[in-house]
């Protein structure tokens, strides 16, 4: 993935001195073999590293402040180990600007029923200590995740790996940036939004750009760079021609190849890590980028159809979100097409004109290059396939006018029940959670996009806490979800959020 850096989280243990050397040194040692274990799980996207204890305000403000300015550090993970009385925390919280956990632990699994004693008591009391501490965070209205359970166990590291992709999140969201090679579609409404608010919510940098600008930089790729990039398509992929001249349909592909030469080069050169375009607004292109924004995507670049910026930058997050996950299934932009509404086979068939990201690919991945049944250019060469299935999320961020909205809902991905091969398009079929009913009737309640940043290897809870970061309004669309409190919701939130 491009442009990732190598993240690391700080863990801090809160004490006081009232409790004496020996204590101190115990809840030191204690803190590092946490940390230690962390690390050696193998269960944790980013390196945890430990700090000293914090037992004064002073040491408490400079290790926040430290942490603001490391460039490497993406959040810190705190914990009370015995109590350290909260005033302390005041100005280092008020400080500190990364994201923010609460790990709720304890050294010891057990009660040592046998030996326990006051100084026991004494060393090991997170669950005072925590409470004194969590008090002054809820009281300063400081988003934080917290955590609780012992720190051996699998559970909390699976939360806290979790937690750590939101924080890189929440780091990264602030210098995303968009380029715009065309406006959004004329006339359509859920792809518009105010491009300034997005930058003070989320530090989004949405730049428009005359398409024919980077057209420049497709037509000056050389005849080798296209050749031996058709090479390693034809190569990877299965060539389809179904009925098309072998030469001819090369030539269509060679178009792509040079649209993603040209693209990668403009986006590297200006730094920018989403696109959008437009079917309308292509300028000198020759072909809608199909195949050649599918590749740019697999490499990490976000991507919105008909100049919709804000989901080309939630898929841009999402895969930074998602980035070097184990076994990853894949993030995509998508968009609701096509219903089955057969009792029990109930589903969505998503795909868009050509733009679904390989990632998401299940079985073989073949080119195909058919007419566009919108706008005025020559058949684009697009690569299709099936998607995974599994448990996903697809998120649809909306602009309500006064506020953003983001909506999350929870889908069961399958396969289709029998192939379509008429259908030059790559697809997944997902059944929306609670139903299709349910889900969809509660997406359009909630103003929720055709288009969406789709992902397996992220989780609803992750997207809730991200949102909650950027303070924004999310709202879920899962199993939990029924109509009548969906709507009680919604009600609700148009009055927090105003
Ligand atoms: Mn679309």
């Amino acid at each position: 993935m491009q442009g990732i850096k190598n993240y690391k989280f700080w863990f801090c243990t809160g004490s006081q001195d009232l409790y004496g050397e020996e204590c101190l040194k115990n809840v030191a040692e204690h803190s590092q073999k946490i940390v230690e274990a962390f690390n050696a799980s193998g269960k944790l996207p980013f390196e945890v590293v430990w700090k000293p204890t914090l037992i004064d305000q002073a040491s408490i403000r400079k290790t926040f402040n430290e942490a603001n300015n490391d460039k490497e550090c993406a959040g810190v993970i705190t914990w009370m180990h015995t109590f350290s009385p909260a005033k302390m925390w005041i100005i280092g919280l008020q400080e500190y600007k990364k994201p923010l956990c609460h790990l709720h632990t304890q050294f010891n699994e057990e009660i040592p029923y046998d030996t326990i004693d006051m100084d026991f008591m004494n060393e090991n009391q997170s669950a005072h200590g925590d409470r004194e501490y969590g008090h002054i965070v809820s009281r300063m209205g400081i988003e934080r995740k917290i955590i609780v359970g012992h720190w051996a166990g699998e559970k909390v590291q699976k939360t806290l790996a979790s937690w750590m992709r939101t924080a890189i999140g929440i780091m990264e969201s602030s210098h995303i940036r968009v380029v715009r090679v065309a406006d959004n579609m004329r006339n359509v409404a859920v792809t518009e939004g105010d491009k300034v608010e997005a930058q003070i919510k989320f530090g989004w940098e949405i730049d428009a750009y005359p398409v024919n600008e980077i057209v420049e930089y497709v037509d000056a790729v050389s005849k080798g760079e296209v050749d031996a990039l058709v090479d390693e398509y034809y190569s990877k992929y299965e060539i389809l021609l179904e009925g098309r001249d072998a030469a001819e349909f090369k030539k269509h592909v060679e178009v792509q190849a040079g649209i993603e030469l040209g693209f990668e080069k403009f986006l590297t050169e200006k730094n920018y890590h989403a696109i959008v375009t437009h079917f309308g607004d292509l300028g000198g292109l020759k072909q809608l980028p199909g195949l050649a924004i599918q590749r740019l995507m697999e490499k990490g670049y976000g991507f919105g159809g008909e100049g919709d910026w804000k989901t080309a930058a939630m898929v841009r997050l999402m895969k930074i979100m998602a980035s070097n996950t184990t076994n990853a299934k894949g993030t995509s932009f998508m968009e609701d097409y096509t219903y089955n509404f057969v009792p029990g086979k109930e589903g969505i068939l998503q795909a868009h004109m050509l733009e679904v990201c390989p990632t998401v690919a299940e079985g073989p991945i073949s080119i195909k290059c058919q007419p566009l049944s919108m706008g005025d250019r020559e058949d684009p060469a697009r690569l299709v396939f099936t998607s995974k299935t599994g448990p996903a999320i697809a998120t649809s961020l909306v602009d309500l006018g006064n506020r953003f909205r983001l909506i999350i809902n929870a889908v069961d991905c399958k396969k289709c029940e029998k192939p379509m091969p008429k259908l030059p398009v790559a697809t997944a079929f997902w059944t929306p959670q609670p139903s299709l009913e349910v889900g969809a009737e509660a997406w359009i309640l909630a103003g929720g996009a055709h288009h969406t940043a789709f992902s397996y290897d992220l989780t609803v809870e992750q997207m809730e806490e991200w949102a909650a970061a950027m303070g924004i309004e999310s709202v879920v669309i899962d199993n939990n979800t029924n109509i009548r409190d969906f709507k009680n919701v919604l009600r609700w939130n148009s009055i927090a959020f105003k």
